[in-house]
């Protein structure tokens, strides 16, 4: 990895996003219907499958928001590990470690994998295009956000959900930009939502 960004170290969290990239991979079983909202992209897919996958690793904190969920954990996850998903305070303090403050501006992401051992953490940012237009502004936006995190963290993973039809066309150096992420830390997922 490129010499000043952090590399990853912990087994757990490397072996964490390679299952769950394989899963995302696999796509959106069609079965999940009415995931094409960006909140319901996160939740209904996204959320479940790291919770599905982080089962195995019961010693990784998994931080997601808590969509109006009340229950907390106690203690909290940073001390002990697995805590109470969608726990709003713990979602509250890991902007702390999670987010990117840069010239005055904090940069938060839509969820993160931490292994409270060796203090890294996997974030994600997940973006939804709604609109079979091509969405170019919110493409770059994205891989902004997403190199603003890879700053920090030792992987950083950009899901994006469009529709199948959007999809077509102009794909000539998609494998060249997906290299090009994997080469910088950063993971590249599109997912065809219905
Ligand atoms: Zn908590």
């Amino acid at each position: 990895m490129s010499a000043g960004f952090p590399s990853l170290k912990s087994s757990a969290l490397k072996r964490f996003n390679r299952d769950f990239v394989v899963t995302l991979e696999k796509g959106v079983p069609k079965s999940v219907t009415g995931i094409r909202a960006e909140k319901s992209l996160k939740q209904l897919f996204i959320e479940k499958k790291a919770k599905e996958v982080g089962a195995a690793y019961p010693q990784l904190g998994i931080y997601s928001p808590p969509w109006g969920n009340e229950k907390r954990c106690s203690p909290h996850t940073e001390k002990v590990g697995r805590g109470v998903p969608g726990c709003p305070e713990c979602w509250r303090e890991s902007k702390a470690w999670a987010s990117t403050d840069a010239w005055g501006m904090r940069h938060n992401f839509d969820l993160a994998i931490r292994d409270p051992e060796s203090e890294e953490a996997i974030v994600l940012e997940v973006k939804m295009f709604v609109s079979d237009r091509n969405p170019n502004g919110e493409m770059q936006r994205f891989l902004g956000q997403l190199l603003l995190a890879r700053s920090k963290h030792p992987i950083v993973t950009g899901i994006c959900g469009r529709t199948a039809q959007a999809n077509m066309g102009f794909c000539r150096d998609t494998e060249r930009v997906r290299a090009w992420g994997l080469h910088l830390g950063v993971e590249l997922i599109f997912l065809d939502v219905s």
